[in-house]
């Protein structure tokens, strides 16, 4: 076979003199990136991470220099790689490109940048861009940035989002550039209520960006995405602007005319690298998803006068944190389990410290990805933290062989099957009574009448459990091990971790009949739960374990029919289950329902007595809590006046309700909440 030479290769591609080794690496790197960009811009996925598109850009870029050659479709050739925007959105061309930044990692350079002039330092927020256009002093057009020189028409949903006033006080043509953001905590929120059927988004990024270009405005209006307003396009008239030609002013402008503009700040060549600084100790709070700072020259005039660098223009520069990457060793591959029965991979390895907190876990999203990282067992890999907050495998640097990817599911055992979408390879557990896809399970768990664990909510949960932090009940007594993923959750810190830890402690004491209630047992609920741990009496936990091992029936429990009986049965037969409680129980200090009442029952007035309520309560919150306040005094409640009823508690005593008319029928006494509490002498 003739080699080719680096002259046939010019006449073959006209492009300069690359070697034959450079330049099918070149192409090869070009159909990558411009594959990678756009699934990212246009179909709102991502099939490599940010990390590894910076380093295959920065390899092409490298390339393009040493060879001088820069393929027609390249990348780094035109701002934002070669996609262009699809669906049924009209498209809109840009009166003025929305170039993107040239970028650097440096925090020293940015001084000498500035080359002793003024700048505006800003977060760069991560979301969509929109450009939007007012005439006379209505918002006329909002349009994505696309491709930077045409996007879509979004005008319908846009109008919708906050930060947009519809009519500002200036009434000339003023064309401005936004980013529009969603929350974390929003993210969370609307990613929850999202239907089953919807795939779930990744990010606050994927999902600011789906909304902005839904079809149905009505659907966009109730996510809550904000458009920060970051750069001012063109004003007809400037001399609305007081100093109009300082960046600076332009910002402070826009958000008197009622934009919400993106936390920025003033800096000198002395001040920008502290300024930078202050940036990074507000980044774990920042309720906004950033990709780092944005640095403009605050004198318009003169950054214009700079011109571009044919892609990237003079006046600005991005600053992105440089991420500190650490080698690890793979320790294995889990894949946990979601509500949705998604199964979704965490790589675990040898604990390390990156940016100050140590690390030990990384989620690599899917089987596509997991797949192409090679994790075999000991594959050593490098980490960073994206944003110096979510912990990620960077690439794997030694691999030991393939991922790891279960043929069953690690909860219940049942057959897993792969999902394909979008060319993206997702596992799934196919049975529909996995454990795992139970959050309502848990939600039940935690509940007020069952183990009661103050402030944790289902969405808490629900992360949780998509993080493998909790699939059985005791393991909510073991989050500790993962107190330092979990500070670093959306919404969460050092201070909601406490509190979470404080509820979960307080929870291990409980009431047998509390916890009975907890587990699940179809048919069992807390008054059922009450009844059984009533009748085991003293020692009720033990009672309760002996009575099943010697297959007692319970349906002899006043209310306990036959079927309750065969549910308990059903239960405790199943191993998994029933270890589940008893291995909880290990968790717990399990008081008896009995002795408590007992002892409180003793010096109440009420003791031994039925009630029944009806109408408002001033004293007690709801109608739960008084009926756990007369239990607790050895009292019972009742849904309806019989001639066993001893008192009917009802504010108002003299209405004219049923209850009263067949109180008064009975001879029942009707008291107030009042002289209920006289009653039990407190
Ligand atoms: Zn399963």
């Amino acid at each position: 076979m003739k080699e080719m030479t680096i002259f046939d290769l010019i006449e073959e591609d006209n492009s300069g003199a690359a070697g034959e080794k450079e330049f099918a690496r070149m192409k090869e790197l070009v159909k990558t990136l411009n594959e990678a960009a756009f699934a990212y811009y246009v179909e709102d996925r991502e099939i490599m991470s940010n990390f590894e598109y910076d380093k295959l850009y920065d390899e092409l870029t490298a390339l393009e220099k040493s060879t001088g050659t820069v393929l027609p479709d390249s990348p780094t050739k035109s701002a934002g790689a070669g996609y262009r925007a699809v669906s049924k959105l009209t498209k809109s061309t840009h009166e003025y490109p929305a170039l993107s930044l040239d970028k650097t990692k440096d925090r020293y350079s940015l001084s000498g940048w500035l080359g002793g002039m003024d700048g505006v330092l800003s977060w760069k927020l991560d979301g969509l861009t929109v450009v939007l256009t007012y005439e006379h002093g209505k918002l006329e057009k909002a349009v994505t940035r696309g491709n930077g020189f045409t996007g879509e028409d979004v005008t319908h949903n846009v109008v919708h989002f906050g930060g947009v006033p519809r009519v500002i006080g200036f009434r000339g043509k003023l064309i401005i550039r936004g980013e529009a953001v969603m929350k974390y905590a929003d993210f969370a929120k609307v990613n929850r209520l999202l239907p089953e059927t919807e795939a779930k988004y990744k990010n606050p990024r994927n999902l600011a960006s789906a909304t902005v270009r839904l079809l149905d405005s009505r659907e966009a209006a109730g996510r809550p995405v904000t458009v920060c307003a970051f750069d001012l396009v063109y004003i007809d008239d400037p001399s609305a602007i007081r100093g109009s030609n300082s960046k600076n002013a332009q910002l402070e402008w826009l958000e008197k005319q009622g934009f919400t503009v993106v936390p920025h700040v003033l800096v000198t060549p002395l001040t920008v690298l502290s300024e930078l600084e202050n940036f990074e100790r507000a980044l774990p709070d920042n309720e906004f998803p950033t990709d780092g700072l944005v640095l403009i020259l605050d004198d318009e005039a003169y950054g214009r006068s700079l011109g571009s660098t044919g892609k990237f223009p003079r006046s600005g520069i991005a600053f992105k944190w440089q991420d500190e990457t650490v080698e690890s060793v793979i320790r294995h591959v889990e894949w946990s389990a979601s509500r949705t029965g998604l199964l979704n991979p965490v790589a675990v390895f040898d604990p390390v410290e990156i940016e100050g907190t140590t690390v030990s876990r990384a989620s690599v999203h899917n089987v596509s990805i997991a797949r192409g990282l090679k994790l075999g067992e000991g594959s050593r890999v490098s980490v960073y933290k994206a944003n110096l907050i979510i912990p990620q495998i960077a690439e794997t640097v030694e691999s030991t062989g393939e991922t790891y990817v279960p043929e069953k599911c690690p909860v219940c055992g049942a057959p897993t099957s792969i999902r394909e979408n979008d060319g993206i390879e997702t596992l799934y557990c196919d049975d529909p009574d996995c454990p795992a896809k139970h959050v309502g399970r848990f939600t039940h768990f935690v509940s007020r009448d069952a183990i009661n664990i103050v402030g944790l909510s289902e969405a808490t949960l629900e992360t949780f459990i998509d993080a493998g932090f909790i699939r059985r009940f005791a393991d909510l007594y073991r989050l500790e091990r993962f107190r330092d993923e979990i500070v670093t959750l959306d919404g969460f810190g050092e201070k909601s971790y406490e509190n979470l830890a404080a509820a979960v402690e307080a929870s291990r004491n409980v009431r047998f009949s509390a916890l009975l209630n907890a587990v699940g047992i179809p048919g069992i609920g807390k008054d059922m739960a009450k009844q059984i741990s009533r009748y085991l009496g003293e020692n009720a936990y033990d009672r309760f374990t002996r009575e099943i091992s010697e297959k007692i029936d319970f349906s002899v429990i006043d209310g306990v029919g036959a079927v309750i009986n065969d549910n308990i049965y059903a239960w405790s037969g199943n191993e998994e289950k029933y270890a589940e409680f008893t291995e909880l129980a290990g968790e717990l200090n399990i008081s008896d329902d009995v002795s408590a009442m007992q002892a409180a029952a003793a010096d109440s007035g009420i003791a031994g007595k039925t009630f029944v309520i009806t109408g408002g309560l001033n004293g007690f919150e709801n109608r739960d809590q008084l009926v756990a306040f007369i239990e607790a005094r050895g009292g019972k409640v009742s849904g309806s006046i019989s001639s066993k009823t001893d008192y009917l508690i009802n504010n108002d005593v003299n209405s004219g309700s049923g209850k009263n008319k067949k109180a008064k029928e009975l001879g029942v006494p009707i008291i107030s909440e009042a002289d209920f509490m006289a009653l039990c002498g407190e």
